[in-house]
């Protein structure tokens, strides 16, 4: 870890004054991996600023247009069990609460969730080329041991996959991320802030330097009736997902008039394929429209040395969970879907 200076802010203008200067200028939310980025000197930091004392983005408000903002500071655990997100959000309060541990839920914040690099072994080796860390080197793991890697939407220069589960749901829901900077305020919906790998890996998302995420708000509808997370991983618990799969639906008259069908652990960000959640319309929830979905959602997967299993697995974690999401009586314990 290098040296750096540590100042604590209240305001979201003071925060950014600091953080504009140099690149090597960051905000520090809960540390749960900003921390371990620099112990490991992945990162390097000048000015680490401690953003905990704005009051401002720790709040959850009802929007004038019937969404909900959820401040960038809340924790993860603040978030799930917040009484409105778990009635009107329950894929959100799920999908956060199967991610990490609950001490790490508690330190964690929603904005350091949308920012947490990925836990491609490679790229924490500092021994090891790395696109993402350092550009231009190569990357360790197309070559190498490739377990838990991308299988959509890679590129030669890098194949990892971003972890967050809670980003999982954000995506399935159409989430926007509110940001402010030197430049002043903009929102960002949620598909387009975090990117794919390209020639550019070691840019993880379209924050630009000096900018902070205040808050996300989630749109209306919140899918209280048909949703399922579904996160597959080698423990059952602490451990980042090899597939996971936010499903949603409105179903009227029997018919599915509203789907959305998002995957985690796959690609260097949450992965939607409109095209395949538009089939699904109109359609009755039988289980050969959701194969047929699945097959589409993971349409052009290439696989690696050692996560062949990964596309299998994600067609059927897809199916199953859309199953779940369309009959919520199976959600019970132990329960299989029945469609
Ligand atoms: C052992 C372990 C297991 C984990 N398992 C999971 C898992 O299964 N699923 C999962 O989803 N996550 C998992 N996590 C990741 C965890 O959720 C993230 O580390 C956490 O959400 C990051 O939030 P933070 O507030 O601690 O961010 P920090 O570490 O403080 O910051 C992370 C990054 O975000 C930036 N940042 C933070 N807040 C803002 C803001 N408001 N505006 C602009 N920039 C900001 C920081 O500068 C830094 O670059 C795990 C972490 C650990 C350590």
């Amino acid at each position: 870890m290098n040296n750096f200076a540590f100042r604590r802010t209240t305001t979201v203008a003071d925060t950014i004054a600091l953080m504009e200067p140099t690149a090597a200028n960051r905000v520090i939310a809960g540390g749960t991996n900003l921390v371990d980025l620099l112990k490991y000197v992945v990162t390097e930091a000048d000015l680490l600023v401690d953003i905990n004392g704005i009051e401002s983005m720790r709040t959850v408000n009802q929007l004038d247009q019937g969404g909900v903002r959820i401040g960038a500071l809340l924790t993860n655990a603040q978030t799930a069990y917040h009484p409105m997100i778990e009635t009107k959000y329950p894929l959100l309060s799920k999908a956060i609460l199967a991610g990490a541990s609950a001490q790490i839920r508690n330190m964690a914040t929603n904005g350091g969730n949308l920012l947490q690099r990925t836990r491609c072994y490679y790229f924490y080796d500092p021994n090891a080329p790395c696109n993402k860390r350092t550009p231009g080197s190569g990357c360790s793991a197309v070559n190498g041991y490739n377990r838990i890697h991308a299988i959509l939407g890679h590129s030669e220069q890098c194949i990892a996959v971003f972890p967050s589960d809670m980003c999982v749901a954000l995506a399935a829901l159409d989430a926007t991320v509110n940001v402010v900077g030197p430049q002043g305020n903009r929102t960002i919906p949620f598909k387009d802030f975090h990117r794919l790998p390209g020639d550019t890996p070691h840019l993880d998302n379209n924050l630009l330097h000096g900018e902070l995420i205040t808050g996300i708000d989630l749109p209306k509808q919140g899918f209280g009736d048909y949703y399922s997370y579904l996160k597959l991983r080698d423990r059952s618990s602490y451990s980042f997902a090899l597939v996971a799969v936010a499903s949603a639906f409105t179903i009227e008259d029997g018919l599915i008039r509203d789907a959305r069908i998002a995957l985690g652990g796959v690609a260097h960000k949450p992965w939607r394929i409109r095209e395949a959640e538009q089939f699904l319309i109109d359609k009755i929830p039988d289980r050969k429209y959701v194969e047929t979905a699945a097959q589409m959602v993971t349409d052009g997967a290439v696989a690696f040395a050692h996560n062949k299993f990964k596309i299998d697995l994600a067609q059927r974690a897809i199916v199953r969970n859309c199953l779940m999401a369309l009959n919520p009586k199976t959600q019970r314990p132990g329960a299989k879907p029945s469609l």
